[in-house]
């Protein structure tokens, strides 16, 4: 046998793969979007102790994971306080954004609440205007389109939401990705009271969502017109409401993990949440993270572990991924993006190892 033979591995290499493999495969490589993500919640231990510059003092680190729904809050606003060096900040949603890189994201939106940041040395400014060098660095690095969404406080005065528009506007002057207005925090006040701040956000060009975490809150939705709904659990055996959220076309951007951590009540099994029938009924959901860092997972993770829980085929696993970017607000060459990540999306689900290896940035139908 000469060295040629030796080198022939045409019969050991023919598919396809193993079926678990290639899920698994697939989770991590599938081009996706990440539509609900919120920049404190994606800070890792490691991150949030370097923001605040080794301060081993504080509760910080150790207690860095989950600790219940009213630790959870809490954290986050010691988080933020965290966020007073320019460069830490960009350096630190850099390494967000080149994780969800790493997990097949190709669109990234990162939510801020407006209210967080006041007791941070930065500032909301500060930090956008931070969060907006990573984002550009992002774009030249790896392609990753996206950008901000600025979320109107819901657990405060409804009005200070204008304020979160305001600082929308500015930080869009100031060249800062701002791609819409969202709305989250402790549900103090109904949805409708931010009528107002969404007319404002509309009348200044931004698309809106807001998370939908009680009952009332997807009919509130439906009624202020929302481009998105972020959750939306209760849509669970509601099937005349679903109608209605298919047919306003309304994207809805679930969180697995997030939701079986805090919800265990509502959620104590994986397969018990809503995302599957609404799914089944040809509403236009999908995965996201909502706080990775803090729920200890990633887009991969969240992919794999719902293609384990409802038994989804390849096939089904590039749907759901299709969706988010079908979903994600995209201007520049939209269409043809699409086209693209659909391409990729295909050649992948028929072999996990042999993707189509045209990059974006060689396709001549993208232009920016
Ligand atoms: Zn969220």
């Amino acid at each position: 046998m000469n060295d040629q033979h030796l080198n022939d591995w045409s019969i050991e290499e023919a598919g396809p793969i193993d079926r678990h493999l290639a899920i698994n495969t697939l989770a991590r490589r599938l081009p996706r979007a990440e539509l609900h993500s919120h920049l404190a919640g994606a800070l890792h231990p490691a991150q949030v102790r370097e923001l605040g510059h080794g301060q081993e003092t504080h509760q910080w680190g150790a207690t860095h994971d989950y600790g219940g729904v009213d630790h959870f809050f809490s954290h986050l606003m010691d988080f933020a306080a965290a966020f007073d060096d320019a460069g830490a900040v960009r350096d630190a949603t850099l390494l967000v954004l080149r994780s969800a890189v790493d997990s097949g994201c190709r669109h990234v939106e990162l939510a801020v609440n407006h209210s967080e940041f006041d007791t941070g040395g930065l500032g909301l400014d500060g930090v956008l205007d931070a969060a907006s060098g990573a984002f550009a660095q992002a774009r030249r690095l790896w392609g990753l389109s996206g950008g901000l969404i600025l979320a109107a406080d819901r657990g405060i005065d409804p009005s200070h939401g204008h304020l979160a528009v305001a600082a929308a506007v500015a930080a869009r002057d100031r060249g800062v990705p701002m791609l819409g207005i969202g709305n989250d925090g402790v549900p103090l006040s109904p949805l409708t009271a931010f009528a107002p701040v969404y007319d404002a956000a509309r009348s200044a060009g931004f698309r809106t969502t807001a998370h939908a975490n009680k009952p009332v809150d997807v009919v509130d939705v439906l009624t202020l017109g929302l481009d998105r709904i972020d959750h939306a659990w209760e849509l669970q055996g509601q099937p005349h409401l679903q109608a209605q959220v298919r047919s306003a076309g309304t994207p809805v951007t679930m969180a697995l993990t997030s939701c079986l951590m805090m919800l265990p009540g509502r959620f104590p099994t994986a397969d018990s949440f809503t995302f599957e029938e609404l799914r089944r009924a040809g509403l236009r959901v999908s995965l996201n993270v909502d706080d990775g860092a803090l729920f200890a997972t990633d887009s991969a993770q969240e992919y794999a572990f719902a293609a384990r829980t409802w038994d989804w085929s390849p096939q089904v696993l590039g749907d759901v991924a299709y969706a988010s970017l079908a979903a994600a607000w995209i201007d520049d060459d939209r269409e043809a993006r699409l086209a693209h990540w659909r391409r990729e999306i295909d050649a992948l689900v028929a072999d996990p190892r042999m993707p189509d290896r045209t990059s974006i940035g060689a396709d001549p139908a993208i232009r920016s």
